[in-house]
């Protein structure tokens, strides 16, 4: 079994369910009382937030190029990155160790395309939505058409993402407003959804939508888990 070096905190209510979901399929996998072997280093995300919208991303890479640095020396075999927006200094974290990175956009590329599916809506952070850093992986590397929400959509996602999830406030209002967008990008021909930031689950669930819902989370965490024991 490898170690995974999780670095996470962005926000720490979405770092929780990856440490369930990975050991939960190592325990299917190996039986008994097997557990993955985890160094989890977990940064202040209110430290994060203000680089991020300062656009200090220079900033905001140094700070988690030294975090996986110090994941590297404390021996774990590979990273993951438990939020999605930060795989925009993903190029800065893979400059400063010599172990690979699990990019969060790969599995979750290569679910979607298993389930047969081109065009996907992109729900995110602003930067994750707007921004080239996450959609042209998946555009130029994966072959994937994206579709992400009109601008004041954008708005509201974001908004409910940094007000509300990511201080563990969940309302039914906040799951009506994303239930009708992603109605909405159906209508612009999405064929599913990408739930492309880490709390967004704790939000809407698959039963909650008639589209295909891609839940970044799980799938990062169980190709992680699966990582960990080829
Ligand atoms: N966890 C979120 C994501 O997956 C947002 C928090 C952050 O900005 O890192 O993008």
């Amino acid at each position: 079994m490898k170690t995974i070096g999780l670095i996470g905190g962005m926000s720490w209510e979405s770092t929780i369910p990856y440490y369930r979901k990975i050991n939960e399929v190592v325990k299917q996998e190996l039986g008994g009382l097997h557990s993955e072997k985890i160094v989890l280093l977990s940064v202040d995300f209110h430290e994060i937030e203000r680089l991020q919208h300062q656009g200090d991303w220079h900033a905001a890479g140094a700070l988690l190029a030294k975090a996986a640095s110090t994941l590297e020396k404390a021996g774990v075999d590979f990273l993951v990155l438990c939020t999605n927006t930060m795989h925009r200094v993903a190029h800065e974290i893979e400059a400063a160790v010599s172990i690979p990175l699990l990019h969060i956009a790969d599995p979750t590329a290569h679910a979607i395309k298993q389930a047969g599916y081109k065009t996907v809506g992109l729900l995110g952070t602003r930067f994750t939505m707007e921004q080239a850093f996450y959609r042209s992986r998946l555009i130029e590397q994966h072959c994937l058409q994206v579709i992400v929400p009109e601008p004041l959509e954008i708005d509201l996602v974001h908004r409910v993402i940094y007000e509300e999830l990511c201080l563990g406030i969940v309302s039914s209002e906040s799951r009506s407003a994303y239930l009708n967008i992603i109605d909405h990008l159906a209508i612009r021909g999405a064929e599913a959804v990408i739930l492309g930031c880490t709390e967004i689950s704790m939000l809407i669930s698959q039963e909650d939508s008639t589209l295909t819902l891609f839940d970044t989370t799980a799938v990062h965490a169980v190709s992680a888990a699966r990582r960990a024991l080829s």
